[in-house]
């Protein structure tokens, strides 16, 4: 039994130093290829990023150039400020008043709208307001748009109620349409037009009138001349004597627009009574001075017809006895 083990063990000895030769070499052949693999990996990524930054036309290059520029334009910078209200395209309004870009050396060129028939059946009156504002703002769109002030069309409303507004509180004076700037709605009191002494064959030029001095709010709203104008009224106090005026600016210079408006657009027939009815409307007495004496509320719509031109539409710069 030794013997055999014996005998054997000779020939072990030199086949097991072949064999641990065999497995370094082998080892330092493994190595060296994965070194020179690892090279040849590092060398492609380095000439991968090379050709990123030299290259004409890649996406990242453009988003990097646009983030170092301007963080405004990036997308990531969004997701990170989501109270950031986005910034609407086009022109922007104008936050003063006698400065304003719509106190312009500017008027309405003549032209015509096509108003259907007046009726005394509530269709047919939806049927003429709608129409009459799709007048106004064929009229003024343009306008506005030479100045660089933004536009979009008031949304018109018929109401008998009394109705609360985002614009505050709810309305108790049944006689008078208003403007709520807060949701651009004009809201057109059937009362404002029936109450004209000249009788019925007359609520269409006086539906008009009112529409437009509405119109004339919107206005005054898109082109920065409304909020900068209620912000000075605020802080003086709306009730106040110097707030008073601020409001009376406000209104006569919206019955100036409708002037501009109204002139340019309807015929000596309706523009002669328009006239004629402004200068009954107006702060009667016992009332709040905020709208202006009649004679005020009749001479600025006047204004607006004869003068056609928005820069003589600046309540701002007037006199006081002038917006009284
Ligand atoms: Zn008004």
């Amino acid at each position: 039994m030794n013997a055999p083990s014996g005998g054997h063990a000779p020939p072990h000895a030199p086949r097991r130093k072949w064999a641990i030769a065999g497995l370094t070499l082998a080892l330092v052949v493994v190595l060296a290829a994965l070194v020179v693999l690892t090279r040849v990996a590092l060398d492609a990524s380095r000439s991968r990023a090379a050709v990123g930054r030299t290259d004409p036309n890649p996406v990242v290059t453009v988003e990097e150039s646009y983030a170092a520029t301007d963080d405004s334009v990036t997308t990531p910078s969004l997701p990170m400020s989501p109270t950031r209200p986005p910034v609407p395209a086009g022109p922007r309004p104008v936050a003063a008043t006698a400065a304003n870009p719509l106190m312009a050396d500017l008027g309405m060129p003549d032209g015509g709208c096509v108003l259907p028939p007046w009726s005394k059946y509530e269709k047919g009156v939806m049927d003429f307001l709608r129409a009459g504002l799709n007048c106004l703002d064929a009229r003024w769109r343009p306008i506005m748009a030479q100045l660089n002030l933004p536009w979009r069309p008031p949304a018109l409303e018929v109401t008998l109620e009394s109705k609360t507004t985002p614009c505050g509180g709810s309305r108790l004076d049944p006689y008078n349409s208003y403007y709520c700037s807060a949701n651009d709605l004009i809201t057109v009191v059937p009362e404002s037009y029936l109450s004209t002494p000249d009788g019925i064959e007359f609520s269409a030029a006086t539906a008009m009138a009112m529409l437009a001095h509405e119109y004339g709010h919107h206005l005054q709203y898109l082109s920065g001349i409304g909020h900068a104008s209620r912000a000075r009224e605020t802080a003086a106090g709306e009730h106040s004597p110097e707030g008073l005026e601020l409001s009376r600016r406000l209104e006569l210079q919206a019955q100036c627009l409708a002037g501009i408006f109204y002139g340019a657009t309807f015929g000596a027939t309706a523009v002669e009574f328009a006239v004629r009815d402004a200068y009954r409307r107006g702060d009667g007495p016992g009332r709040e001075p905020d709208h202006g004496q009649r004679a005020n509320v009749g001479a600025w719509f006047e204004h607006g017809v004869t003068r056609n031109r928005l820069a003589d539409c600046n309540t701002y710069t007037a006199e006081p006895d002038a917006v009284g």
